[in-house]
């Protein structure tokens, strides 16, 4: 009934739950939720910060209270009651990383007295600039990765281990990205694909690899030229 061709189909079933569920205060969770998908950050990232939004993430308060037996104080601090607000900001050692990280002053302010965790979280992402709302993403993943390690592998990550985590993770999902559209660039644009000299004083290798499923080998093939584009060295072979 949800399709004009009357065939079932995922995309109008979904969209008709959603509706059902968002119209029912109980499961819809107030925020711009958008900015969180359209968000250029790693997909395991916008994922936990979706968990924090929603308040699933398996902390040992939230533990307890489905009944599963566990300790109830931080795996990191022992000091406190383990909730998603006290691990990400409230735990001194949280704080030390934001302060280390340069946010401390943002989420601080953002921060707001309730204990509602989607408020704070969008509440202090609405603070931010784009750049620092990504940091800000992966700093709460590597904090939230700090706490699994300490609590499944005993292993304790040190404050700066914690902020360099996040900043190299951020780094080199932004070069894979930049390098991914690159490649497409030149794969759909054979155009440019044209051999330039290499610059004064350098050779170019060029190479080349082909996979031979029937002979279950690898042929190589190389050619080495100066920067006139004069041929210096060429092979080819089978392994
Ligand atoms: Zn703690």
């Amino acid at each position: 009934m949800l399709e004009q061709d009357g065939n079932y189909s995922v995309h109008s079933t979904y969209k008709y739950c959603v509706n059902i569920r968002g119209s029912h205060d109980r499961y819809g969770v107030a925020g711009h939720w958008n900015q969180i998908w359209r968000a250029k950050i790693p997909p395991k990232v916008k994922n936990l910060r979706w968990r924090i939004g929603r308040n699933v993430l398996p902390t040992h308060k939230r533990l307890n209270s489905c009944g599963v037996q566990s300790p109830v104080q931080c795996a990191i601090c022992n000091d406190a009651e383990e909730d998603i607000l006290h691990v990400l900001f409230m735990c001194t050692t949280s704080r030390r990383c934001w302060q280390r990280a340069g946010l401390w002053n943002h989420v601080n302010a953002g921060l707001n007295t309730n204990n509602n965790i989607d408020e704070n979280l969008f509440s202090v992402l609405h603070r931010l600039d784009k750049d620092q709302q990504e940091f800000f993403s992966v700093m709460v993943w590597s904090i939230w990765k700090r706490r699994n390690n300490q609590v499944w592998d005993n292993i304790t990550d040190s404050d700066q281990n914690v902020v360099a985590r996040a900043r190299h993770l951020i780094t080199s999902w932004r070069d894979a990205q930049q390098i991914r559209s690159l490649t497409n660039t030149v794969q759909t644009d054979p155009q440019q694909m044209i051999w330039v000299k290499p610059s004064h004083g350098r050779y170019k290798c060029n190479v080349d690899a082909s996979f031979s499923l029937a002979h279950n080998k690898v042929g190589i093939g190389m050619c080495i030229r100066d920067d006139h584009g004069r041929f210096v060295a060429a092979r080819t072979q089978w392994i």
